[in-house]
């Protein structure tokens, strides 16, 4: 089990020695070195659904989470139901401490985040920052499915990065050099399910009130937020927002048979 920190000189070689390997090489070393102090983190997404069917190829046990915002589109909760039924993993689900919840929409209304960056920074933070927190707390290192081609501020990722933003664990993005087209392909070629919004014409999927599909010619982010013109579309899971402090780490921590429950679909 890995008990070695990490500089900045190991993470080059690491990612030296991963440059041209596949995600499972990826994977199967994270897992082999974390244990149960590595998990993914998944929205699934097409990279998360991919990395999903990768893990259960590999038959390795992990832990796997999700953020439920109280907020996700009902094609999600069905997708997560798929996932239930198809593989044997137990997902994680955490959601926004309901005080937080409240107190916010109290303040600010159901609907904030319309109204500017910073109240959407704001309800991004309290409904997936603050979760994600609770999350990562006594992990080593975590999974995303990051791509460099996704978007502006994803550009320059790396296959295992020092994650600064979250007390220096390791962050190991097994598909940073994939494009969505091979994303795609994998997906296809293995019939594994995804959200039926993308058949809609929506590239990235997030909470329903912030996505929309995108237009032929569009960049793939160009649905989320998309009334705000700014080019740095990120809620900060992956890169720090503008203006709000992280403050407290309290949430909810369900199963995923009882998330998909509670949908009421
Ligand atoms: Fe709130 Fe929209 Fe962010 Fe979801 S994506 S947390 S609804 S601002």
């Amino acid at each position: 089990m890995q008990t070695e920190s990490f500089t900045a000189s190991r993470v080059d070689e690491l990612n030296s020695l991963f440059l041209n390997s596949g995600p499972e090489k990826l994977l199967e070393w994270g897992l082999d070195a974390f244990g149960d102090r590595i998990a993914l983190c998944s929205a699934f997404g097409p990279e998360g659904m991919v990395l999903l069917h990768f893990l259960f190829r590999m038959k390795r046990r992990v832990r796997i989470f999700t953020l439920d915002t109280g907020r996700l589109p009902p094609e999600t909760h069905d997708l997560i139901e798929k996932v239930n039924n198809l593989y044997s993993f137990e997902i994680e689900v955490y959601s926004p401490d309901p005080a937080d919840v409240r107190e916010m929409v109290k303040t600010h209304g159901i609907n904030l985040f319309y109204r500017s960056v910073e109240q959407r920074e704001l309800c991004c933070e309290v409904r997936k920052v603050r979760p994600l927190l609770c999350a990562l707390k006594g992990l080593s290192a975590w999974i995303t499915g990051l791509r460099r081609s996704q978007t502006i501020t994803r550009s320059a990722a790396r296959k295992i990065e020092i994650d600064d933003l979250h007390s220096n664990i390791l962050k190991l993005n097994p598909l940073a050099d994939w494009s969505e087209q091979e994303v795609w392909d994998y997906i296809q070629k293995h019939s594994i399910p995804y959200n039926a919004l993308h058949d809609r014409g929506y590239r990235s999927i997030g909470c329903a009130p912030c996505t929309r599909a995108t237009n032929p010619g569009e960049d793939i982010r160009a649905g989320r937020w998309w009334w705000e013109k700014d080019q740095k579309k990120e809620c900060g899971l992956h890169a720090s927002p503008s203006s709000v402090a992280k403050n407290g780490t309290n949430c909810e921590r369900i199963g995923a048979e009882k998330l998909v429950g509670a949908s009421g679909r």
